[in-house]
């Protein structure tokens, strides 16, 4: 009896062992599964980003004791070769971000392997071009769809987009807006069994093998709609755009407080380049090389100004603009970007220029007798002096309305030709 109590306890103690020891091997491949977990998302950021890498250092400390800091070293090192293999492996696709020429509003699309995600979608007017613009480039669902804020010019044609296309997430702020527009979008996502995501600083999502980090909003309420904005920014290989919806002062003073690593190489200029963005502050946080400017021509707002503009130049900043060059396309291999057009010369000289165009082009049509003036992407016409033209790349021209019609073109509702 003692003998079998003796052996039950030495049984007991090895069992105790060996549960011990599965134990620790569990914790320490959770750990490393933690790790790797992470890597894909850190790894990307880990290239662009120096703030970010800090975090996930501090990350590991925490997590783990300073006695394993060894093992810490072999598990940071690991990471960073699959970095590399990964990198390399992702540099075989391509990103691309279309800048969808939507006149005065936002929309834009991203596109990798077969993942797709549209931040924005227009005013009312431009849900169908967007709705077409998007079947063009065959895409029939997509993955993420975020209205950055409930203003009509950024989430008009949203309604037509989820009334048309399979619908992953759905990402807005949580804040209501009493306008028709708003509730049209809350019951096209209602009918469609979808639910609104609401942003979290600092979520991060995958979109193929690229991923997107949320940034803003960092409070709960604010005195201004647009600071409600969701920032996003959106990572692939080496390169990283920032897509800040109509963010003003207050949000990007928040989101530079907040440190997540703001540094791209291309931003979404805030709020169509209006002087109420684009702070200092947040430039130099952003730092980039590019930036896409969505406003449309000859916008009663005067989007851009000539001080953001001026901003960007003195960083020497290439700038694309929608109203200069209709949709602006840019693909990412994962190193290098390239646009589908050249920047445009807003130069603070420049800049007086485009009436003096715009004067040219309306007496050029004058001679040629045309009365209407249709605008290629959005199949909406145009009176001849309408204060919404589009690019002149963009544009093709009626002798009379029902030329325009027959052309699958409706008018303006600014004009009213
Ligand atoms: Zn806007
Ligand atoms: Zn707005």
């Amino acid at each position: 009896m003692i003998i079998k109590k003796g052996c039950g306890k030495v049984k007991f103690t090895n069992k105790l062992t060996r549960l011990l020891g599965i134990l620790l091997i569990i914790t320490m491949s959770l750990l490393v599964g933690c790790n790797e977990e992470t890597s894909p998302v850190g790894g990307t950021i880990n290239s662009n980003n120096e703030n970010l890498n800090i975090d996930l250092d501090e990350d590991n400390t925490t997590k783990e004791n300073t006695s394993e800091s060894n093992d810490n070293n072999e598990i940071k090192e690991k990471d960073k070769d699959e970095d590399i293999e990964d990198n390399n492996i992702k540099v075989n696709g391509n990103l691309e971000v279309h800048y969808i020429d939507v006149d005065q509003g936002d929309a834009i699309l991203i596109k990798q392997d077969d993942s797709n995600m549209l931040i924005d979608a227009g005013d009312n007017a431009y849900g169908d071009r967007v709705v077409n613009y998007l079947k063009s480039n065959n895409v029939t669902h997509l993955d993420y769809v975020v209205g950055t804020h409930p203003h009509a010019d950024h989430i008009g044609g949203m309604d037509d987009v989820i009334n048309t296309f399979d619908i992953g997430k759905v990402i807005m702020p949580q804040i209501n807006h009493n306008t028709k527009t708003f509730e049209d979008v809350i019951t096209a996502i209602k009918n469609k069994g979808l639910k609104i995501t609401t942003p979290k600083v600092g979520d991060t999502y995958e979109i193929g093998d690229a991923s997107f980090i949320i940034l803003a909003p960092n409070s709960d309420s604010y005195s201004n709609l647009n600071d409600y904005s969701v920032i996003t920014k959106l990572m692939y290989g080496n390169n990283s755009f920032m897509f800040t919806g109509d963010a003003e002062v207050e949000s990007e003073r928040e989101t530079v407080n907040n440190n997540q690593g703001l540094k791209s190489d291309v931003l979404k200029v805030g709020h169509h380049g209006s002087d109420t963005s684009t702070t200092p502050e947040f430039l130099n946080a952003v730092d980039p090389k590019y930036s896409v400017i969505q406003s449309g021509t000859g916008n009663k707002y005067g989007h851009p100004v000539q001080s953001t503009l001026t901003k960007l130049q003195n960083k020497n900043i290439e700038i694309y603009r929608n109203d200069l060059s209709g949709d602006i396309i840019a693909t990412s291999d994962g190193n290098a970007i390239i646009f589908n057009t050249n920047p445009s010369e807003a130069s603070p000289k420049q800049s007086t220029a485009p009436p003096e165009i715009d004067k040219e082009q309306t007496s050029n049509i004058e001679d040629n007798e045309t009365k209407y003036i249709g605008n290629k992407n959005s199949k909406i016409f145009h009176l001849t002096d309408c204060s919404n033209l589009p690019n002149k790349k963009n544009r093709s021209y009626f002798d009379n309305k029902d030329e325009a019609i027959n052309s699958g073109y409706r008018g303006c509702k600014i004009c009213k030709p």
